[in-house]
């Protein structure tokens, strides 16, 4: 780390740990409000109200092999099994929860969206052989202004559920890449090429990716592809809390 990136860090994370300490008043003088609308809980509800649990876009993919969201990585690199869990729309009780997981300081979200997929996804054979939990990582940069990563936080959740171990130094971000937001497919696919390094682990031969949204693929792509190139003979699924409409 260089003097202007050491200046960046230590600055980042002043703001952040202020920003963060400002979230968990909040959250704590609102703690048993729902995350899409705000309204309060019953006492059988969590985190979401059953209004908004119903009006979230549920995928319908019944098979984890052949779906939109396997479809994406034909080509790229072997996947075995894919499913995405919920459709994400701009403007969208979807996107409202994701901006929660992501931006307003809100971790234990993403562990229990973690273990609602893994409650689903075990009795149909989704885990079967699979041996370790994967998390997409973020740049030291995102990672220290947001103060957890929202992909280790799924994946916790999953493996709360599946007792699978979570790994989360296989792989690590080389650079921050910049939002992906504004950019189109063949955009997205040069800006995430190169992003990772791994390392080898001898114990694993069949992870499951975790990350939140699932866009062109070109992440997990890049991510998989590093994994395999540390790790010859790795098998891949992928899990995502959302797939981009
Ligand atoms: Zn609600």
């Amino acid at each position: 780390m260089n003097i202007e990136e050491h200046r960046e860090f230590c600055l980042t994370g002043i703001m952040s740990s202020l920003r963060l300490w400002v979230a968990d008043v909040m959250n704590l003088l609102s703690p048993n409000c729902c995350a899409i609308c705000g309204s309060h809980l019953c006492p059988s509800e969590q985190k979401l109200c059953a209004r908004c649990l119903l009006s979230l876009d549920y995928l319908p993919e019944r098979d984890f092999y052949d779906n939109p969201s396997a479809r994406l990585f034909w080509g790229k690199v072997a996947v075995e099994r894919a499913h995405s869990h919920l459709l994400y729309r701009s403007s969208s009780a979807v996107s409202t929860l994701l901006m929660q997981l992501k931006y307003n300081h809100r971790p234990d979200l993403g562990l229990w969206l973690g273990r609602q997929m893994a409650h689903e996804l075990q009795p149909r054979g989704f885990f079967e052989g699979i041996d370790g939990i994967v998390p997409v990582p973020l740049a030291w940069q995102r990672l220290l202004k947001r103060g957890y990563n929202q992909s280790l936080m799924l994946a916790r959740g999953v493996s709360e559920v599946t007792g699978l171990p979570v790994v989360a130094d296989m792989v690590r971000r080389k650079r921050n890449n910049p939002s992906q937001t504004r950019l189109s497919g063949e955009e997205r696919i040069q800006n995430a090429q190169d992003l990772f390094v791994a390392c080898k682990k001898e114990r694993h031969h069949h992870v499951l990716l975790v990350d939140d949204v699932l866009t062109t693929s070109a992440t997990l792509v890049s991510c998989a592809q590093a994994i395999s190139m540390a790790n010859a003979g790795m098998r891949f699924s992928i899990l995502t809390l959302g797939r981009a409409h």
